[in-house]
């Protein structure tokens, strides 16, 4: 079992140097493509490529927060550790809603 920190340190030996001088906002836009990938693959019915896009996603998320110093653990959580950040429940009890607000 590979944790959310060493998945992030694993991104930072391979990748930090590159994430360093490529910035924070050129590593963003590199995460919003992957996110674009993903949704496309979500209307193939191939998981080998799903998972793949969703492989890329973490990914990128990583070296974003690489650049940021942020532990993706620690953000996680802080915020989803063992309830709902909005109702405080485990399942979430919150009013159904179809779009982010
Ligand atoms: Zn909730």
């Amino acid at each position: 079992m590979v944790s959310i920190r060493s998945f992030q340190n694993l991104m930072h030996r391979l990748y930090f140097h590159r994430d360093s001088e490529r910035g924070t906002e050129g590593t963003y836009q590199w995460l919003r493509e992957e996110v674009d990938e993903l949704g496309e693959a979500l209307t193939e019915a191939n998981m080998e490529a799903l998972a793949g896009e969703f492989a890329d996603v973490a990914a990128w998320l990583a070296s974003l927060a690489n650049l940021l110093k942020l532990d993706l653990e620690d953000a996680l959580l802080q915020k989803y550790g063992n309830e709902c950040p909005k109702c405080h429940s485990l399942p979430c009890n919150c009013p159904f809603t179809t779009r982010k607000s």
